[in-house]
């Protein structure tokens, strides 16, 4: 049977998002339960497949198109293009998840001169007409063609000045017919072409731009950024227009029925008269809020809340809809379950728990990972705060607390940001364009806008502080300059926001660190008692092991030791060691290193109070500690009784040209046997102090050996590490009990994970060194190419962050059945960056971890996708 690309809304229903996008899916499940959606039909996500694979639309696509539209003449009784009873549509895309910086909308195709005169006749509204038809022109310039809102928006705000006048509404019908005809002229000039009149091509080139959109370099980069494949595509979806722009009895709206920043259990939303859609987005107008409806549109307004209840009641949770009131009659243009901060996503979890509509798991699963982000960086510092005077205020667009230099543009705050500055975006109002200005950013600030605005529902999205819609801002963005409060405010200036309040403070205002409670607490309990697997942390120092048993970590699962070096009492005695000509000589440099290591330890196994501590040895090549400064390479010199020239000899001789494949890791003590001892005697000597003070703990040192790639490797080292430790205990009388393992991470290791598994307590994937090694990508230097990787479609995302499940987790799988049989005991577990992934936990529980280990901040977010990973394998 040949493939169905098109179905009516009646067609469909809410569970064929794969196939009709969220939008279409949603419009069909509304039209099923008798809710007022004008009619139309999508265009499936496999024709948006169909046309990368040809190319182009097929013929074969473009007759069921027409064909659709057929049909919906029969249902609206309207034709297109025809001179009676024209019929008027909206062209948007719809994703299986909702993307900004897709194409959205185009209302208003099926418009030419013939049928605008016919319209403006019959509904004795030429105002409406003529509005209608400069806003399609205006759209399908800017969205198919490309050409720019810029310049239409120029002789817009042109007309406005001719007239005297301040808003679009004030523009005559006379006037806006006049703007349709410089419009058109506008788009013959950058096309070269006439503005099509046939409704059939007009339907034709919004579709393609639709599936074009599915491409475009915001699209690209957000979907990397949400995990959301190229292959899934976009529906189209071609809906019958009603209109909220014919007179002071329409209009058009967007409401959410929980707050989207709080999650307090209300309607919000926002609304405009005589408006058409896009008009309450783009902050054009500053729309009223919502309840005013209830004086304005009473009988609308009263079906519109009873919709509200009727859909929550339906889907479960919070919807985000669309709506427009056209000669007071509702309809529903959209809904679908709403994007909201983290904060308002774990209220409404908890409150829909509470309310009997998602059970405990449900609530778990339904919370994005990577939003718990935002709610760990860190806020105002309340005091600070109460002390301060805000300079102005907008609206609390996106919680969170930003702090940073002053930019105007998106490139700048790219720019600055790639220099290491913290920048707050400052914008008249933002665009698709500026998303990825505005990720690099700390906060957005608009001038424009309300709390549905492109900034706000954005800023949302990314878990990034927003404050928009601030008025009083006098913008002069053509000289990066801005007045507030009575103060100038130049580019470069330190500017805080606070995205909760709104507030806006001159200068830099201190933040501290978030903590869980209360819904936060709520939902990580309930993660925890659904997951299985456990939450380690990578921890070098006891603040960051102590902030990630506050977020919830069971042990550390890395301790990389090298980091303890680095600290200025100890670097020169590790820089002793490394220019040591004899066994003695480094000796004595690593006797003076010993007890600070030792004291390193302690600090950690306090502040993990008996869970399991992971310390790896040594493992970055020695050059990386060697003095570059002349007064440092003297001091050496001096140290050691050496000459300059012969510690510059020393230096230059531990180059190498490939030193993440040189002289590191396990084979530093392979040539270096006494590094190991003295790492070795500092675990074990600090766990048996440890132990001694907390006898209800269970101190156990895991003792890991990296960058192992034969079992002869391990043997070696761990015969040191044996001997040495089992002296020590001895000697102290202690019944201390330790493991030695080791690192996964050359793909060698992996696939003689047997021969290694004997002879080791435990494995750990480092798959940052797996990847590279496996790929043969510098993990220092993809960067470079990786976008031209994105760009050809040969990567969606990068390796190094998400982990490459076919390849490197093949050897991931393949170690963990090797190893097991070999060693019932043996005990797995991940902590390169990917152990803090939600779709690489996923996946390491499906492989069978015992635990993933992750950066502090992170340990939440691995909570959460552990427990989901269950919740999904359990359904
Ligand atoms: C790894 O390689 O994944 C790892 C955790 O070790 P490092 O990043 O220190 O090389
Ligand atoms: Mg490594």
């Amino acid at each position: 049977m040949a493939t169905k690309y098109c179905y009516l809304f009646s067609e469909g229903n809410a569970n064929m998002r794969e196939l009709l996008g969220g939008k279409g899916a949603n419009l069909a499940e509304m039209t099923n339960i008798g809710l007022p959606v004008p009619q139309g039909f999508t265009i499936t996500t496999e024709a948006c497949t169909q046309y990368y694979e040809d190319g182009g639309i097929s013929e074969e696509i473009q007759k069921e198109i027409n064909e659709y539209i057929v049909k919906m003449e029969g249902i609206t009784g309207k034709k297109f293009g025809d001179k009676e009873n024209p019929l008027l549509v909206s062209v948007r895309s719809g994703a299986r998840a909702s993307m900004p910086g897709m194409m959205d909308t185009i209302l208003n195709l099926g418009l030419n001169e013939t049928v605008v005169n016919t319209i403006a006749e019959k509904s004795n509204n030429p105002r409406w007409a003529w509005d209608c038809y400069r806003r399609f022109i205006q759209m399908y310039s800017d969205v198919v063609m490309e050409v720019g809102k810029k310049y239409f928006e120029e002789l817009i705000d042109k007309m406005k000045e001719e007239k005297g006048v301040t808003q679009d509404v004030e523009l005559t019908a006379e006037d806006l017919k006049v703007l349709a005809g410089q419009f058109k002229a506008e788009y013959k000039a950058k096309i070269g072409v006439d503005f099509p009149d046939d409704p059939k091509e007009q339907l034709m080139g919004a579709i393609k731009a639709v599936f074009r959109s599915w491409d475009n370099p915001r699209a690209n980069v957000y979907r990397r950024d949400n995990d959301i494949p190229f292959s899934w595509g976009t529906a189209v979806n071609v809906q019958s227009m009603a209109f909220g722009n014919m007179g002071d009895d329409c209009g058009t709206g967007v409401a959410f029925t929980r707050d989207p920043a709080t999650g307090e259990k209300k309607l919000m939303g926002e609304f405009l008269t005589n408006a058409q859609g896009e008009d309450v987005v783009a902050g054009v107008r500053t729309p009223m809020p919502i309840q005013q409806m209830a004086e304005t549109f009473p009988e609308a307004f009263a079906q519109f809340k009873e919709v509200c209840q009727t859909l929550e009641n339906h889907y479960h949770d919070m919807q985000d809809m669309e709506f427009t009131v056209e000669n007071k009659k509702l309809y529903m243009l959209q809904t679908r379950n709403g994007k909201r901060t983290a904060q308002a996503a774990l209220k409404i979890a908890c409150d829909l728990v509470d309310e009997g509509m998602k059970t405990e798991q449900e609530a778990v699963a339904m919370i994005d990972p990577r939003n718990l982000d935002t709610l760990l960086h860190p806020q105002f510092d309340a005091k600070a705060l109460k002390a301060a005077e805000p300079v102005g205020k907008g609206l609390g667009a996106s919680p969170g607390a930003a702090c940073g230099k002053i930019v105007f543009t998106a490139d700048d705050a790219v720019e600055w940001a790639e220099k290491g500055e913290k920048v707050v975006l400052v914008r008249l109002e933002t665009s698709p364009e500026d998303i990825t200005g505005m990720k690099a950013a700390q906060g957005i600030l608009t001038v424009r806008g309300g709390m549905t605005s492109h900034a706000a529902v954005v800023a949302r999205g990314m878990g990034e502080c927003c404050v928009s819609g601030c008025g009083d801002i006098k913008m002069d963005e053509a000289n990066k300059k801005f007045e507030l409060g009575g103060k100038t405010f130049v580019e470069g200036d330190y500017i805080s926001i606070d995205g909760t309040t709104g507030n806006i403070y001159d200068g830099i205002i201190p933040t501290v660190d978030a903590q869980i409670a209360g819904e936060f607490g709520r939902i990580m309990a309930w993660a925890d008692k659904y997951r299985t697997l456990k939450v380690r942390t990578n921890a070098d120092t006891p603040a960051d092991a102590k902030k990630a048993r506050e977020l919830g970590a069971e042990g550390i699962g890395l301790c990389r030791t090298e980091h303890m070096f680095f600290e200025a009492d100890r670097i020169a005695a590790f820089r002793e060691m490394i220019c040591a000509d004899t066994v003695e000589e480094r000796e004595a440099a690593l006797a003076k290193i010993e007890p600070m290591q030792q004291a390193d330890f302690e600090a950690l196994y306090e502040a993990l109070e008996g869970c399991p501590v992971t310390i790896r040895f040594l493992d970055p090549p020695l050059h990386e500690f060697v003095p570059t400064e002349e007064a440092d390479i003297k001091a050496l010199a001096d140290a050691q009784g050496k000459s300059v020239e012969d510690i510059k000899a020393l230096i230059a001789g531990l180059h190498e040209f490939n030193p993440m494949m040189g002289h590191r890791g396990c084979r530093l003590a392979v040539t270096y046997p006494e590094i190991a001892k003295m790492q070795t005697a500092a675990v074990i000597k600090a766990a048996i102090n440890v132990q001694k003070k907390h006898a209800d703990w269970n101190v156990k040192p895991e003792i890991m050996i990296p960058l192992v790639g034969d079992v002869k490797e391990l043997k070696f080292v761990k015969k040191v590490v044996v001997e040495t430790a089992d002296a020590v205990i001895a000697e102290a009388g202690s019944d201390l009990k330790y493991e030695v393992g080791t690192m996964i991470e050359i793909p060698r290791a992996a696939l003689t994970a047997d021969e290694i598994a004997a002879n080791a307590d435990f494995f750990c994937f480092g798959t940052n060194d797996l990847t590279q090694m496996t790929y043969g990508f510098s993990r220092d230097d993809a960067g470079k190419f990786l976008g031209a990787y994105y760009d050809k479609k040969i990567f969606e995302n990068d390796p190094f962050a998400k982990l490459d499940q076919v390849g490197v987790g093949k050897l991931m799988e393949m170690a963990i059945k090797l190893g097991k049989p070999v060693n019932p005991n043996l005990h797995c577990g991940i902590c390169g960056e990917h152990g803090g992934d939600p779709t690489s936990v996923e996946f390491c529980h499906k492989i069978g971890l015992d635990y993933v280990s992750c950066s502090p901040f992170r340990v939440p977010i691995a909570r959460l996708a552990a427990a989901q990973a269950a919740i999904k394998e359990n359904k």
